[in-house]
């Protein structure tokens, strides 16, 4: 084998500066086609396409790795050199597909550690950097020190620097994943033997593989987090919370909240991804139907009343709010925020965020509001009846209140505000709409027609509380698992809706104490889709699976 490096590297002169050629000579091999691919025109594929014509090596688009790999060569060593023995490797013969071209000095290395001469091949360096942190878990690179390594010939002043670096490598890339994963929460929990860390995706938890040596860096990874977000190191036994700037790769600031807890093996950390801060989220991008999104229209334009969105934790009720507030918002009205964290900002808005710490709770923080002169106010969740006082009598003097509520159903908002002691008739004269909202699955591309017996379908609209005339199932898809959603089936979520209006019917229900039941029974009749009924039309169109919707069958029960 020809030592390539000088050669390989003359092959990128029409792609990189003499500065950054000159950088790429001292770059470890096992970051050389990164650097290339970050510095220069070629992306990963095309990068791989070159180095393979270079050398006159195989290039593979994809491969499969070799099931025992490890034991083939060490997790180190497959780090280092960004080689991985493909499954194509039989008791006689080993195939290593690798990023870069190998140099003698790999060569020799690898024939000395396998005592076999290997067959090379090339691929992405994105491809082969995603199949090690698939195989062998997030941060096997940077915390793949194993003890008793044959690099260990360095003092212990060293190591501590190492591994120092190496969990703040390891924590980056943690939160880098997890943005990559379009997670929405990270947990990060100590086990007695171990560390469990998750994601949260599409509101699913799902677990991370992680390098098997781990634990042993299990402080020392709660610590560096602790010290990211400037908590106090020393204090483990109380709950902490706080927050982390962090700088994606693509440059922009990610704002996350943290928050430690101590359980029975140490402290157990979340983190929440405030991703969406800078995202232009509009009313068209949360799934309503045509009819949907026209029925919000004459009660986002009143000048006072209150729009309630209801719903639990993580259905997505700021999300919606902060789409309406955009589609209120322009230079003739003033609007005034008041939320518990700020999840976006809104241009043009002014946006205040709860600090319960100081005094500065809800009701405390909408009072100084209205001395503001507000003309539309958000108020980030109604907790306690003197938020829902303030609020209500805001809505009646003139002010158009945005708020949510904690309830599961439209009418059942409705009994929340009378159960909190506020006057029916107040809330009967204020309110103009009740969105109740859901986050169902959306379907992967991967989605297959579902073949679903007729009777099953039967029962399950029987459950869901739906009559549906139309009995066309044939476009009802279920989910089947590809690489894009990791085996899972869905990839991304929609909103489900049900959309309740002030009426005069409606207003005299509420002045006469009727049961949300009543209510809502009174509504569909005049024409509100349930929950139940939108999801379904989703399940109709093969936009979600059956058993998404199942999950809130009985729900007005
Ligand atoms: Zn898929």
């Amino acid at each position: 084998m020809n030592e390539f490096s000088l050669e390989t590297t003359n092959s990128f002169k029409d792609f990189l500066s003499q500065a950054d050629l000159d950088r790429l000579s001292l770059t470890p091999i096992s970051r050389k086609a990164h650097f290339v691919v970050e510095n220069s025109s070629l992306n990963a594929d095309s990068l791989a396409e070159k180095l393979a014509q270079i050398s006159k090596l195989e290039y593979l688009k994809d491969f499969e790795i070799a099931p025992n790999a490890e034991k083939i060569l060490s997790v180190k060593l497959i780090c280092e050199y960004q080689c991985l023995p493909s499954k194509e490797s039989t008791d006689n013969q080993l195939v290593l597909v690798s990023a870069w071209i190998p140099s003698e000095d790999e060569v020799s290395w690898i024939i000395s550690q396998t005592g076999r001469i290997p067959i090379w091949k090339i691929s992405s360096c994105t491809k082969i950097a995603e199949k090690i942190s698939q195989s062998f878990g997030i941060g096997s690179d940077s915390l793949g020190m194993e003890e008793g390594d044959e690099f260990a010939d360095i003092n212990d002043d060293d190591i501590a620097e190492d591994e120092n670096a190496a969990i703040i490598k390891f924590v980056s890339e943690i939160i880098t994943k997890a943005l990559a994963d379009r997670a929405t929460d990270i947990h990060i929990e100590p086990q007695k033997n171990s560390l469990t860390i998750r994601y949260r995706i599409d509101g699913n938890l799902l677990p991370v593989k992680l390098p098997e040596n781990l634990t042993r860096f299990k402080d020392a990874i709660i610590s560096r987090l602790k010290i990211m977000a400037r908590l106090n190191i020393s204090e483990k036994r109380r709950p902490q919370d706080g927050r982390i700037n962090f700088v994606s790769k693509s440059g922009s600031d990610i704002d996350i909240r943290i928050s430690s807890l101590p359980t029975m093996y140490g402290e157990s950390i979340s983190l929440r991804l405030l991703t969406q801060k800078s995202q232009p989220v509009t009313i068209a991008d949360l799934g309503f139907m045509t009819e949907d999104q026209a029925k919000l229209e004459i009660p986002l334009s009143r000048p006072h009343g209150i729009i309630l969105v209801t719903g639990p934790t993580g259905s997505g009720k700021s999300t919606t709010l902060t789409a309406f507030i955009r589609k209120l918002r322009n230079p003739e009205v003033r609007i005034i925020t008041v939320e518990d964290p700020v999840e976006y900002e809104v241009e043009g808005v002014n946006q205040t965020q709860v600090q319960a710490e100081i005094g500065l709770t809800f009701s405390a923080v909408l009072r100084s509001v209205l001395r503001q002169d507000p003309d539309i106010i958000m108020v980030g969740e109604i907790r306690d009846r003197e938020t829902a006082d303030i609020a209500i009598r805001a809505s009646l003097t003139g002010h158009l209140v945005l708020s949510t509520l904690h309830t599961n159903d439209a009418s059942g908002a409705l009994t929340r505000l009378i159960d909190m002691d506020i006057e029916p008739f107040l809330i009967a004269s204020s309110v103009e709409m009740i969105l109740a909202q859901r986050l169902v699955r959306k379907l992967c591309t991967c989605k297959q027609p579902a073949m679903l017996d007729s009777h099953y379908l039967e029962s399950c609209l029987t459950s869901l509380g739906i009559k549906d005339d139309n009995k066309d199932f044939s476009n009802i898809h279920k989910a089947v698992g590809c690489p894009k959603c990791r085996s899972i089936g869905y990839y991304g979520r929609l909103g489900i809706f049900e959309i309740l209006l002030a009426s005069d019917a409606l207003h005299d229900m509420i002045i006469n104490r009727r049961t949300a039941r009543d209510i809502r029974n009174a509504a569909r009749k005049g024409g509100m889709r349930t929950l139940q009924e939108c999801g379904w039309q989703l399940v109709k169109n093969s936009l979600t699976g059956l058993e998404e919707i199942m999950a809130y069958a009985h729900s007005d029960e």
